[in-house]
């Protein structure tokens, strides 16, 4: 992206397009050749959205909101929250991740785990290279997940919790709603990875077609399914939610599983995501056509 060149939400699409076409990174680390990412969904949120400011109640003081994360980066030149776009994408898990980690039963599979590590080593280099692509055109931008000071804090409400969340910057975006399980389910369903940046660019927010923070799940929307409950080998999921630190227990012992399984340093579970009805789409058919037909419901209620 050239400086001063015309940016509108296609080129940014294309940006993050090209860059999975052609980064040597966008690999799962084996020597085999499969790419970790084919395909890409990008939504974009104002900076202004209201939606900001109501995480930072919900979710705590800590979580920043995109005028916050900014203006902490880019001491030198402040901005309004009116002049910020945070640029959202999806990176969908292809089927053939997808399908090995279905036969899992307690820990990953190899390709699920791989993912993990060097299909996020390439999300990080796309968040890297979508910031320095703006900011060479003339549009400081700062992926807030890389920024130093991004941690993560004990939270009385959730356990714990960091200070920017990439399903709720996607969930502003309109690429989807929550889950039983805490996933984010998108239009490629909730097998998936998250990435974004906050840029100084006008763009227009990409409008959201639902309604409530978990319209896109069965268990939610109607009452049926929980199957993301019987796929869970710790049973950290249940009517009531998920339990995020016995999910965290469970990630921190896969890694001497994925050391002597598949020799390499890593870790990952992910069986809530696949196997599941929202793995690779959105159950709830009404929710699903209403994206389809690019409903625009009014504003949703605040995240409860
Ligand atoms: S598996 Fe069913 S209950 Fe669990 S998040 Fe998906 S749609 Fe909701
Ligand atoms: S909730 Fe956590 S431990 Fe349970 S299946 Fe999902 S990722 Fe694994």
């Amino acid at each position: 992206m050239a400086a001063d060149e015309m940016v509108s939400r296609e080129a940014v699409t294309g940006l993050i397009e090209e860059f999975l076409a052609t980064s040597p990174g966008n690999n799962l680390g084996d020597g085999s050749g499969e790419v970790a990412w084919d395909s890409v969904l990008v939504g974009f949120a104002a900076g202004t959205d209201p939606l900001w400011q109501q995480y930072k109640e919900y979710v705590g003081a800590f979580h920043w909101t995109p005028w916050e994360v900014f203006n902490q980066h880019y001491r030198g030149e402040p901005v309004s929250a009116a002049e910020l776009t945070v640029i959202s994408w999806v990176l969908p898990q292809r089927r053939l991740v997808r399908q090995a980690n279905r036969r899992a039963r307690e820990f990953p599979a190899e390709e699920w785990a791989r993912i993990r590590v060097y299909g996020e080593e390439c999300n990080a280099a796309l968040r890297r290279h979508v910031a320095a692509s703006l900011s060479a055109a003339g549009h400081p931008a700062i992926a807030p997940m890389l920024a130093a000071n991004w941690t993560i804090v004990n939270s009385q409400r959730f356990s714990y919790a960091s200070s920017w969340s990439e399903r709720h910057a996607a969930y502003a975006a309109g690429l989807g709603t929550f889950g039983l399980c805490d996933g984010l389910i998108t239009a490629r369903g909730k097998a998936m990875r998250l990435g974004s940046v906050v840029a100084k660019i006008a763009l227009p927010p990409t409008p959201r077609s639902y309604t409530g923070h978990h319209d896109y799940c069965l268990f939610y929307s109607n009452g049926t399914c929980g199957k993301c409950i019987g796929r869970c080998p710790v049973a950290a999921i249940s009517p009531a939610g998920h339990d995020k630190e016995k999910c965290r227990l469970h990630l921190a012992r896969s890694r001497e599983y994925v050391r002597e399984s598949y020799n390499f340093s890593g870790y990952g579970c992910g069986l809530c995501q696949v196997g599941v009805p929202c793995e690779a789409g959105i159950p709830v058919k009404a929710a699903r056509q209403a994206l389809e037909r690019g409903d625009v419901p009014p504003p949703p209620p605040p995240i409860a």
